[in-house]
């Protein structure tokens, strides 16, 4: 970092500054010009927080340099990392679609949204068995059951399972029915969730949250890194502004900056990006157009039964329609599907 002092400090507030830095470990380089004096800090300047010097007499302000997230960064893995669920290998040069209900609801709504998606080409299975709500009065979730129920669905259609964990204790429960553990925005800034799944067996899709940054989502990211597990899926799934037409604003630009910024493979839910079925399929081909490694999809058979999310899920055979048109354009952009 770069430490800003005063026009017009005197010597001593610098010196001051200066064997503050040298005391905590780092190197100090001064840099005095005609007008202002720079004080540049020698070393990984992620262990230090900029209120240490903020608050030192004579100082006008600090300026980062590094990052703070580093695991997450393309600067400390330049290659594109490709997170393996099951066959499927997410960030590689074949687009994921993930697809299915909003919430496990029954074994028979499962197993035919299931038979469904798997029809259209869909290997990994989405449904929610642990839901978080906004109202304590709406259904959330069927818990242990559901996940029984994506079990036995797996088992039966052979396909991989994405659903949430809401809990750290819940962890290792959702690790024996699940291939792909997802955190939801509401639970982005979980610290002790995203810590615990640092520790889990299985790869972790990460969910921005609604009001969070791109550099939050990142830092989040690192959580789950920097406690050992390196298989980490960003999702872009919209983010709250003032427009009341959709649900969220799904923000497409958050998908060629955090390839930029990051090695991790980036996804979109356009389902919970809009809240609007008709919505679901342009988002879904403008997010591909954008270079995102797949897509997060509701479908339901029965929407207008859907115990969740019902006005956001396609029908199945729209969904099928939307797969054709997705293998347009991932051609298109020199991608598979
Ligand atoms: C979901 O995917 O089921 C979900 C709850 O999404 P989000 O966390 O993005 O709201
Ligand atoms: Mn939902």
């Amino acid at each position: 970092m770069i430490i800003v002092m005063r026009r017009g400090a005197p010597p001593e507030q610098v010196e001051a500054v200066r064997q503050r830095i040298l005391a905590m470990g780092f190197k100090a380089h001064l840099s005095q010009g005609e007008e202002q004096t720079l004080l540049g800090v020698i070393g990984d300047e992620r262990r230090l927080s900029a209120g240490v010097f903020e608050i030192l007499p004579g100082v006008e302000k600090i300026l980062p340099i590094l990052k703070p997230f580093r695991m997450a960064s393309r600067d400390f893995h330049p290659s594109d990392t490709v997170v393996q669920v099951g066959a499927e290998r997410v960030g590689a040069k074949g687009v994921a679609v993930m697809a299915g209900p909003c919430a496990v609801e029954s074994y028979e709504q499962t197993l035919a949204i299931a038979q469904a998606v798997k029809a259209s080409g869909v290997r990994i299975l989405r449904g929610g068995a642990y839901k978080p709500r906004t109202s304590p009065y709406a259904f959330q979730g069927l818990g242990p059951k559901g996940l029984e129920i994506l079990s036995a669905v797996r088992k039966e259609l052979d396909l991989k399972i994405v659903t949430e964990v809401l809990t750290p204790s819940d962890v290792e429960l959702v690790c024996r029915h699940a291939d792909l553990l997802q955190v939801g925005a509401r639970n982005m800034q979980n610290f002790t969730l995203l810590a615990e799944l640092g520790k889990a067996s299985k790869p972790v899709l990460l969910k921005r949250g609604m009001m969070s940054t791109l550099e939050e989502l990142l830092m989040s990211a690192e959580y789950v890194l920097s406690n050992g597990n390196p298989h980490v899926i960003l999702c872009e799934r919209g983010i709250r502004t003032f427009e009341r037409y959709t649900r969220n604003t799904l923000d497409l630009s958050a998908v060629p900056l955090l390839k930029k910024l990051s090695h991790l493979p980036v996804i979109v839910d356009p389902s919970h990006a809009t809240g609007v079925k008709d919505l679901v399929g342009p988002m879904s081909l403008a997010a591909l157009a954008a270079g995102a490694d797949g897509l997060l999809i509701d479908v339901h058979h029965l929407p207008e039964q859907a115990l969740c999310d019902g006005a956001q899920a396609l029908l199945p055979a729209d969904f099928a329609d939307l797969v054709g048109k997705l293998k347009g354009v991932a051609t298109a952009v020199g991608r598979t599907l």
